[in-house]
């Protein structure tokens, strides 16, 4: 364990072209880590507080970093989290902000991991698992909150869950993006993309079903591997508490026909994963639908191409519902909300938090799945945190250099390790 004697902050830019937080922390023996926050644009009500870059880097400096250097050990994350906690004195990171935290809590975890001269995914205390790798969600369609004009549901996404190895999953998402380019091409209908990479075209979520439905097909026919179907909703993007819909372009539909919907559609499409599909506060109607689709076996599942038997169920995954919160999805478990918890480390603040998710999730029989946020960076970490956790998902998008920093650093650990 070494000593830090150093955090450095500033500003950078995030695929947004927004400013957001990087880290420096140096340690005694030359240990180097360097994290940069990501940010999100559909956040959960729950979330930690994410404050302007300027303002975050003045409260760290002036309240956590005098608490780290020379005090602090980098190897040690739960002291460094709970001093960065300590500084902050609040709930919810609202004074040093929790995009300062994420950035100084994912550096001290770097430098901690330079020092020793592990990979980061061995030093947060994992082994790279061969064929069982964290599958990656790739986001080829999208509307939302991450592009205007688009779909009403904010993500649809594509998981190869029969893919033999990391490389060729990432190729699969990708091959899977450029063939929905195509058949938008032939529709004639022109396209922009969203925030994270994914086709964001003026058309409404039938169509887009149809077209990645297709897409899936012809790459599965190409590789020879199951690829899987996924959504985010981001429902409570669309839910109107006051009147107590979700509002469509075309129509609404209150909680007991949203249910309805999303569980036709995982039928039609089988689909893998189900992210947000409710309101972030209605635990009651997650659980209903949790109950009807969440435990069912996947009808693909056993066939040759199903590696994956962590594939063999519908995920209901709670992004804005769970917030990486500790006290959030113990709340979910208790009803039976969702069988799964996205894992964002920006939304708690540091890795010891979301670690703690993952191990309360783990412990309940809860998948975790590591995401990346809409403003991103070059930075890896959730690459490392997804194989350091077995996590069974990693989503990631598919395409852009903010989204292929991570894929590719997922192929370098799957290289190195084997
Ligand atoms: P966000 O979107 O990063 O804008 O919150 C991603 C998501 O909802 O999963
Ligand atoms: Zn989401």
């Amino acid at each position: 364990m070494t000593l830090v004697t150093d955090v450095r902050l500033r500003r950078v830019l995030d695929s947004r072209g927004n400013p957001t937080v990087e880290a420096d922390v140096l340690t005694e023996s030359g240990g180097f880590g360097r994290a940069v926050a990501p940010s999100g644009a559909s956040t959960g009500e729950f979330e930690a507080v994410e404050r302007p870059p300027s303002e975050a880097i003045a409260a760290a400096r002036e309240h956590a970093v005098p608490r780290l250097v020379g005090e602090a050990y980098a190897g040690n994350q739960r002291e460094v989290d709970a001093i960065l906690h300590a500084a902050d004195g609040t709930d919810d990171f609202s004074k040093i902000g929790a995009n300062s935290a994420v950035a100084v809590s994912m550096a001290a975890a770097k430098a901690g991991a330079d020092v020793l001269g592990a990979p980061l995914y061995q030093h947060l205390g994992g082994a790279f698992r061969g064929e069982n790798f964290p599958i990656p969600l790739g986001n080829v369609v999208g509307g939302g909150e991450h592009a205007a004009d688009a779909t009403d549901i904010q993500e649809f996404l594509v998981a190869p869950v029969g893919a033999p190895n990391v490389a060729d999953a990432v190729f699969a998402n990708a091959a899977v993006h450029g063939e929905v380019s195509e058949l938008l091409e032939e529709r004639d209908v022109p396209s922009g993309k969203g925030d994270e990479g994914a086709w964001a075209p003026s058309i409404d979520d039938a169509e887009a079903f149809e077209i990645v439905a297709e897409a899936i097909e012809t790459v599965e026919a190409d590789v020879g591997f199951e690829i899987g179907f996924g959504l985010d909703v981001a429902a409570a993007e669309m839910y109107d508490a006051q009147a107590g819909v979700y509002e469509y372009s075309d129509r609404t539909r209150d909680t007991g026909e949203q249910i309805e919907y999303i569980a036709s559609l995982v039928t039609e499409y089988d689909l893998v994963y189900v992210e947000d599909p409710l309101d972030e506060n209605d635990y009651e109607a997650f659980a209903d639908l949790t109950d009807r689709v969440g435990s069912v076996a996947r009808s693909a599942t056993g066939t040759a191409s199903g590696q994956r038997q962590r594939a063999d169920r519908t995920l209901i995954c709670g992004d804005d519902l769970f917030v990486t919160n500790t006290d959030r999805l113990a709340d979910g478990i208790e009803v039976g909300a969702a069988n799964s918890i996205l894992i964002k480390p920006n939304q708690i603040g540091t890795l010891t938090d979301a670690f703690d998710a993952i191990e309360l999730a783990t412990e309940n029989g809860y998948d975790s799945v590591v995401s990346h946020r809409s403003g991103e960076t070059e930075d890896t970490t959730i690459a490392h945190l997804a194989v350091a956790t077995d996590a069974p998902f990693i989503k990631t998008g598919a395409v852009g250099g903010e989204r292929t920093a991570k894929l590719n650093e997922l192929i370098r650990i799957a290289d190195d390790a084997t």
